[in-house]
C-alpha cells in the first residue's frame, strides 16, 4: 500500500512562480554591469523567466541542452537561473576570472549551445568565439548594442528576445530528477570536473539549508549575495531567496569594501553572504568610512576558512552576527552550518564565540563522518582528525561526463578535506588533504597557522604553505602581506609563542604585496608552493 497524499515533482518552476505570485511586489535590487542600480521586483522576474524560457524553446533547443553564463550577480542572470531550468535546459555558470583555454575546455565539455554574456566580457568572448565549434548563439544580457554586435558575428541581444514572447508561457511538467543546473570545480588538480544539480537535488537544498538552525532567510530579510552566482549557484541563495520571497540584493561588479557599504546601507541589507576575503575588504572599508551599517544582522561566511579575529569585529563593533558555513561545489554546496545549541545559550560570548570558529553542523539531508586512510569510520570525539566523507539528498553522485560514481564503495563522498568531528556533531576543518604540512611525520594544520597570524595588528592577509625540508619532509613557511609596515619576521614568529606548540611554529616567514587569489577569491595555494616551496632546501 501506498501513502493517498499528492505528489507534485520538485522543480525549479514552482520556486519561481511562488516568488512570482506571493511576493510580486518584493524588491529585487540589482547592480548593473554600467554601475547603476536598477531596482525590480520578483513579480518581473518571474514574468522575465517565463519569458526567456519561451525564447529558449523558440530557438529550438533540445531539452537538457547547457546554457552557459558569463556574468555578474544581476537581474537578468536570476532569470536566467529560472527560465533556463524551468524550461527543462541546464544552467552552466562559469567564472569569467578563468584563462581563456579553461573556458574553452569547460564549454566545449559541458557542450554548451547557448551562451549568456555580460556587457563586461564581450571582448573576451569576441576572442573565444573560433575556438567553440559546439556554440551556436551566444546572447548579450541587455538591450541591442551596435558595439557588440560588431564584435561577436549573430549575437543577440536578451532584451529583444524576451519582448518577442508573452509572459503567459505554461512551465513543462518535468521529471524531478531532470538535470537543472551545471558547475565546475575550480581544478587547482588535473581538469576541472562538472556537477550536474537536478531540481530535485535543487530543491531539497533549497528547503534543508534553510531552515532556522541553517541561512534562516526569511520575507523580512534583504539578502546581499556577494558569492557570485558562479560559484555554486551563489551558495543555493537565489533559490533560497524566491522560496521565501526576501528581498534581493545582486552587487553587480563591485564587490570592493565601500561599494558594498553603500549597498548594505541603501537597499538595508539584513543578510550578506560571501567568502572571508570579501568581508576583510568590507572591514576595512567601514574602519575608514565609519559606517555602522545599523540594518546588517547576519553575514554567512564560507567557500575557505574564516579568520577567528573576525567573529568578535563583527559582534563587537557592528553588532554583526558572523555565522560560518562549509561545503564544496560537490555539496551544492551547504554541508554544515554554525549554529548554536539551547545548552549553549547561557555561554559568555567568548565562549560562544570559540564554539562559532568551527564549520558547524550537517542540517537535515546530510551526513558527516570522518574515516582513516583506510576507510574506517574514525571517532567522532572532536580530537581525532581524519579524512572528511559526506553522503546525502544533494551531494554528488557521478561528475557529468563520467561513467563511475565519485564514490566510495560504501556510498560516501570524500570531500579532500581533513576535519575533527565532536559528539554533538560539530566539524572543524583541519586542513584540505592536499595543503596539510606533513613534518617529521606530524600534522600541521595550516589553518590553525594563518589563525594566528591573523590575530597580529600587523598582519592584513596570511597563508601558511609547506616548503619541502632535507630532514622533516616539510616545514611550515608563512607568507604575508602587511597591513604595519614595520612588522619583522622575528615580531612576527615571537607572537606564535604559547599559541601553537614549538616544532609548529613556522620555519620562515615571506612578506609579500598580495597573495595570489583563485577566481573565486580563495588563496591559491598551490601557486604559494611554486613559488616558495623549495626555499628551504
Ligand atoms: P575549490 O576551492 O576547489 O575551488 P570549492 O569552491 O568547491 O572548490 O571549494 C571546496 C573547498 O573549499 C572545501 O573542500 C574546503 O577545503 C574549502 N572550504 C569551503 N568552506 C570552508 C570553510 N568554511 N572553512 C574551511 N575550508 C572551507
Amino acid at each position: 500500500m501506498l501513502g493517498k497524499m499528492m505528489t507534485q515533482p520538485l522543480t525549479i518552476s514552482a520556486l519561481i512562480e511562488h516568488a512570482g505570485k506571493y511576493h510580486h511586489d518584493t524588491i529585487v535590487s540589482s547592480v548593473e554591469t554600467t554601475g547603476e542600480i536598477e531596482h525590480s521586483n520578483w513579480g518581473t522576474v518571474a514574468g522575465n523567466a517565463r519569458r526567456l524560457a519561451a525564447a529558449l524553446d523558440r530557438l529550438g533547443l533540445s531539452q537538457g541542452t547547457r546554457c552557459g553564463t558569463i556574468a555578474w550577480n544581476n537581474r537578468r542572470h536570476l532569470e536566467i537561473y529560472f527560465g533556463v531550468a524551468g524550461a527543462g535546459y541546464v544552467c552552466h555558470t562559469l567564472n569569467p576570472r578563468l584563462k581563456p583555454e579553461q573556458l574553452i575546455y569547460i564549454i566545449d565539455h559541458a557542450e554548451d549551445e547557448v551562451l549568456f554574456i555580460d556587457a563586461t566580457f564581450v571582448p573576451a568572448v569576441a576572442k573565444l568565439r573560433a575556438h567553440l565549434p559546439k556554440l551556436r548563439h551566444v546572447v548579450l544580457m541587455g538591450p541591442p548594442n551596435d558595439e557588440a554586435a560588431a564584435a561577436i558575428e549573430g549575437l543577440l541581444f536578451y532584451d529583444t528576445l524576451l519582448e518577442a514572447e508573452s509572459d503567459t508561457y505554461i512551465w513543462p511538467q518535468l521529471d524531478e530528477n531532470t538535470p537543472s543546473s551545471l558547475c565546475y570545480t575550480s581544478g587547482t588538480t588535473g581538469n576541472p570536473k562538472g556537477v550536474l544539480y537536478s531540481h530535485r537535488s535543487t530543491v531539497l537544498h533549497t528547503l534543508g539549508g534553510n531552515q532556522p538552525d541553517g541561512l534562516a532567510v526569511a520575507a523580512r530579510d534583504s539578502v546581499l549575495a556577494v558569492v557570485p552566482m558562479f560559484h555554486v549557484n551563489a551558495w543555493g541563495v537565489p533559490y533560497i531567496a524566491a522560496s521565501v520571497g526576501a528581498k534581493l540584493v545582486l552587487p553587480g561588479p563591485n564587490l570592493d569594501g565601500e561599494s558594498l557599504v553603500r549597498l548594505i546601507e541603501t537597499e538595508e541589507v539584513t543578510l550578506a553572504l560571501g567568502v572571508p576575503t570579501i568581508w576583510m575588504g568590507l572591514l576595512q572599508a567601514l574602519a575608514k568610512t565609519g559606517s555602522k551599517i545599523p540594518s546588517l544582522e547576519r553575514t554567512v561566511v564560507g567557500g575557505s576558512a574564516l579568520p577567528t579575529i573576525m567573529i568578535p569585529t563583527f559582534r563587537d563593533t557592528y553588532g554583526v552576527e558572523l555565522i560560518h558555513a562549509w561545503g564544496m561545489t560537490e555539496t551544492s554546496p551547504l554541508g554544515t552550518l554554525n549554529q548554536l545549541l539551547q545548552k549553549h545559550q547561557t555561554l559568555s560570548d567568548a565562549e560562544k564565540g570559540a564554539i562559532r570558529e568551527g564549520q558547524g553542523r550537517p542540517p537535515f539531508g546530510v551526513e558527516l563522518r570522518i574515516v582513516d586512510e583506510a576507510g574506517a569510520p574514525l571517532a567522532e570525539d572532536g580530537n581525532t582528525q581524519g579524512n572528511l566523507q559526506i553522503r546525502g539528498h544533494w551531494i554528488v553522485d557521478t561528475y557529468f561526463g563520467q561513467e563511475q560514481p565519485a564514490l566510495t564503495k560504501d556510498g560516501w563522498f570524500d570531500t579532500g578535506d581533513v576535519a575533527t568531528i565532536d559528539p554533538d556533531g560539530y566539524m572543524i576543518i583541519r586542513d584540505r588533504s592536499k595543503d596539510i604540512i606533513k613534518s617529521g611525520g606530524e600534522w600541521i594544520s595550516t589553518v590553525e597557522l594563518e589563525n594566528v597570524a591573523m590575530s597580529h595588528p600587523g598582519v592584513a592577509q596570511a597563508a601558511a604553505i609547506a616548503a619541502r625540508h632535507p630532514k622533516w619532509d616539510e616545514r611550515p613557511v608563512l607568507v604575508v602581506v602587511k597591513s604595519d609596515d614595520t612588522l619583522t619576521e622575528v615580531e612576527l614568529l615571537k607572537h606564535y609563542d604559547g599559541k601553537v606548540a614549538s616544532w609548529q611554529v613556522p620555519d620562515a616567514v615571506v612578506f609579500v604585496d598580495a597573495l595570489p587569489l583563485g577566481g573565486t577569491g580563495k588563496v591559491q595555494k598551490n601557486k604559494l608552493r611554486e613559488s616558495y616551496g623549495e626555499m628551504l632546501l
